[in-house]
């Protein structure tokens, strides 16, 4: 584990003309080079012809070094969903995956190569944490899907519609994005950040999930931010909670969900709660109506998962009529629920969870959509 270099990407616009006056170069250099990252989403010298030839090469080492290494790529969905296997500088591997639909194209990004939280459900939580991604990392996993959406369209046609861009960023890749808080911020400041100081992602369409760390919600919360956050429940109650997701033996469902409502009336933005249906663990009739009755009156949706089986598993998804009817149940308390689709399944052995929980609605023809089952307010 050794800390990756430092990349334009890490720093705010003003820390970066100060790094380009260090290497003895005029100021306004560290511009071009940012609109050459964040708006041509390019990191090659030779494409950087508005810079003098002789000082390309040196800023381009210093401030844009190359921090993914293409390891595999797969795709399904006819082309529509696109998963991307990183090797870091260190050799540890991340993964993203890039989902195209017709409204928007969403990027689902790594925030921690591994994970230490140890969900028993989830690939990502058995190999345990390697280590946090720098800023720059998460960022760079964005400006890759940015890439293959221009390769997919090489004439350069920039029709003004959604998919030319990646309009939604969502933190559901490996890793618990607030065990890395202050780079996951970083990110979210970087993704948001208008060109030439960030990518200009509207910061309401980034989604930060988390297994419920109540003092880093709390300190989100202070943050003064628009994103949208999720929590990954997966139980109404302790007791499956507890095995479920381990990190609740030190913070409570109810403590969490108190956290989320902070949050959500802090920002205006309505809680986003996961929970991957386990086939006789966790979806049993009485535990939808306990959520339903926890959740009813407060600003927020149920995203259903059906569990996506790790390797080895014991545990699998839950039988149709058993997902309906907790769907069933949940609606009847008033509360917004559906049923997330799992984009990529066929890819996403390796993981066993990326492409599996998106948050938004669910449409277009390349896939089987999603079920709003209640308007969503
Ligand atoms: N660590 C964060 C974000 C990454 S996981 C979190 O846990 O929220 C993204 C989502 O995928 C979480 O809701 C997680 O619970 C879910 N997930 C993990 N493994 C899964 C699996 N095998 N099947 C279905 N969903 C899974
Ligand atoms: Fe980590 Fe999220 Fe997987 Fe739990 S579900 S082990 S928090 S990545």
């Amino acid at each position: 584990m050794s800390r990756p270099p430092r990349h334009l990407a890490d720093l705010e616009l003003a820390e970066r003309r100060e790094a380009v006056a260090e290497l003895g170069e005029r100021a306004f250099r560290a511009d071009q080079l940012s609109r050459h990252y964040f708006a041509r989403y390019t990191d090659s010298p030779d494409e950087m012809t508005d810079l003098p030839a002789g000082v390309r090469t040196a800023l381009v080492g210093e401030l844009l070094p190359r921090l993914l290494t293409s390891e595999r790529e797969q795709t399904c969905d006819d082309g529509a969903t696109r998963k991307m296997l990183w090797r870091l500088h260190d050799g540890a591997l991340v993964e993203s995956v890039l989902m195209k639909y017709t409204d928007r194209v969403t990027m689902c990004v790594s925030s921690q190569a591994g994970c230490g939280m140890g969900c028993p459900f989830c690939a990502t939580g058995q190999a345990g944490l390697t280590r946090n991604l720098s800023t720059a990392e998460i960022v760079a996993q964005v400006v890759a899907g940015e890439r293959a959406i221009q390769a997919d369209n090489p004439e350069g046609n920039i029709s003004p519609t959604s998919t030319s861009r990646v309009s939604n960023v969502v933190f559901m890749g490996m890793g618990e994005p607030l065990a890395n808080y202050k780079n996951v911020i970083g990110a979210v400041r970087r993704l948001s950040d208008p060109v030439p100081a960030g990518l200009g992602i509207s910061q309401r369409s980034l989604t930060v999930s988390t297994v419920g760390l109540v003092p880093a919600i709390q300190r989100l919360t202070q943050e003064k931010l628009t994103a949208r956050l999720a929590v990954s429940l997966h139980a109404p109650d302790d007791e499956a909670r507890d095995e479920l997701v381990p990190v609740n033996r030190r913070w409570k469902v109810a403590e969490v969900l108190a956290a989320a409502w902070d949050y959500a009336a802090a920002t205006g933005r309505r809680i986003s709660i996961e929970y991957a249906l386990i086939r006789d663990i966790n979806d049993q009739p009485w535990r939808a109506d306990l959520l339903g009755e926890l959740l009813s009156g407060h600003l927020v949706h149920v995203n259903l998962i059906p569990l996506n089986p790790t390797p080895g598993s014991k545990w699998t998804a839950s039988r149709p009529g058993v997902q309906e009817e907790f769907v069933r149940r949940i609606a009847d308390h008033g509360v917004a629920v559906t049923v997330r689709d799992t984009r990529g399944r066929e890819i996403d052995g390796a993981c066993g969870q990326l492409a599996a929980a998106v948050t938004g609605r669910a449409v277009g023809p390349a896939r089987r959509s999603g079920t709003p089952l209640l308007p969503l307010a």
